[in-house]
């Protein structure tokens, strides 16, 4: 099976490789948000004691890249009627897989793009070389890490996943931060942002690095609605340890008994669920709620 499946994407490589992919620089510039920006000595502090690849300095709660505008509009998912030119077209994603990744990593963030494709009635389809906005799956050398911005940004637009090395996996061990960053391309943002968050938990701000207590702040009902319960196993809850000031120091503990936070394995049930109802695919017809309600409720969390 795997041997079939690296045949499939070297083929696909090879059909892709000789179209123009836009050139992408080291360093590239996210936008981030005012209060979102970092001094170097800050940035420091955060790396020293947070070795998640998702916590990474100077991007708007660790790991999304977006506009001061949309900062003021979104919610947990990006409200579409306020910024309707955020969502993908036609529920069609076109993407690029960067050449510099090995083959076991792009086989990672493949398969990330089947379950989605598979589970949800958005489709993530190899870029034409011709759709104007696409992804851009890229190992960008500066700011590293795993971060993505949020919905569609127009242009090529960067999923940065970072490569294994010699400490780790970093955003490749698995494809559960690869599906993590493709929701914030999709335009979901992070579960513990919810308005209604403090009935299921306790964020301890006195453990958060003060200059990042601003990524805990909730979301005003007045921008956002939520039509799913509260989601511990959600692929985009933080975990507890989170921007904490020291490493045995949660900054996030759940009311309830026995949930783990922070699980970066697959979507659960719920994520599934959020992708299908933000982009319609549940009101299409009853076969279609039916069959989307079927294939998330087969999910593990
Ligand atoms: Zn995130």
């Amino acid at each position: 099976m795997k041997t079939v499946l690296l045949l499939v994407v070297t083929l696909q490589l090879a059909l892709t490789a000789p179209r123009k992919i836009p050139y992408v620089p080291d360093v590239v510039f996210p936008p981030v948000p005012e209060d979102a920006r970092l001094s170097s000595h800050q940035m420091q502090l955060l790396l020293d004691t947070n070795p998640d690849p998702e916590v990474q300095p100077g991007l708007f709660q660790g790991d999304m890249a977006l506009t001061s505008e949309m900062y003021d509009f979104w919610r947990v998912g990006l409200r579409w009627d306020v910024m309707p030119e955020r969502k993908w077209t036609n529920n069609t994603v076109p993407y690029v897989i960067s050449p510099l990744y090995d083959t076991s990593d792009y086989v990672t963030i493949y398969n990330a793009i089947l379950t989605i494709n598979m589970l949800t009635c958005v489709k993530f389809v190899p870029w034409d070389g011709k759709a104007k906005d696409f992804l851009l799956i890229w190992p960008v050398k500066y700011p590293q890490g795993c971060w993505s911005y949020v919905g569609r940004f127009g242009g090529p637009q960067i999923v940065s996943l970072q490569p294994p090395d010699t400490k780790g996996p970093n955003c490749l061990g698995g494809e559960g931060r690869t599906i993590h960053e493709l929701l914030h391309a999709l335009g979901i943002f992070h579960e513990q942002s919810r308005a209604d968050r403090d009935q299921y938990i306790d964020v301890k701000f006195e453990n958060i690095i003060p200059e990042y207590r601003n990524n805990f702040n909730k979301q005003s009902l007045e921008n956002t609605t939520y039509n799913f319960q509260y989601d511990y196993d959600s692929i985009m809850h933080y975990g507890q340890y989170f921007f904490s000031k020291a490493r045995d120091q949660p900054t996030i503990i759940p009311k309830k008994q026995n949930v783990r936070l922070g699980q970066r394995k697959a979507l659960s049930k719920t994520d599934c669920l959020k992708i299908n109802d933000l982009y319609g695919c549940l009101n299409k017809s009853v076969y279609h709620n039916r069959k989307y309600r079927i294939l998330c409720d087969s999910l593990g969390y």
